[in-house]
């Protein structure tokens, strides 16, 4: 069982999460962060971390779009285990809905 990272994370990215995890199974992306659900233990500390309320158990439905996400990008996506800088406008996202359209494939850093 793994928790998952969903929508409300697109261009956040505060990475609280990051910093809580004990096994580092964080992967990161352009706009969001996605968790390996090979890694994670479920030990569930980063889902009251994250200011976004982005990060859910797989058993919620809520996670539904986002597992295959999760999975798939976390084992092509550089691993992170200390926290970056946000994304300059994120509180502007924060909370808004229909995020999901600005999801992108790539790795963080990419050009
Ligand atoms: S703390 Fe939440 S919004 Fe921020 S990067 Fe982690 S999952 Fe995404
Ligand atoms: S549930 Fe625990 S192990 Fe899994 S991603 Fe969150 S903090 Fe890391």
């Amino acid at each position: 069982m793994a928790y998952v990272v969903t929508e409300a994370c697109i261009r956040c990215k505060y990475m609280e999460c990051v910093e809580i995890c004990p096994v580092a199974c964080f992967a990161a992306g352009e706009v969001m962060l996605v968790i390996d659900p090979t890694e994670c233990i479920d030990c569930g500390l980063c889902e009251p971390a994250c200011p976004a309320n982005a990060i859910f158990h797989e058993t919620d439905p809520r996670t539904q779009e986002w597992q295959s996400i999760n999975a798939s990008h976390a084992a092509i996506w550089p691993k992170i285990a200390r926290k970056g800088a946000p994304i300059n406008d994120a509180d502007a996202w924060n909370g808004r809905p229909g995020k999901a359209e600005l999801f992108s494939g790539k790795p963080a850093g990419a050009a």
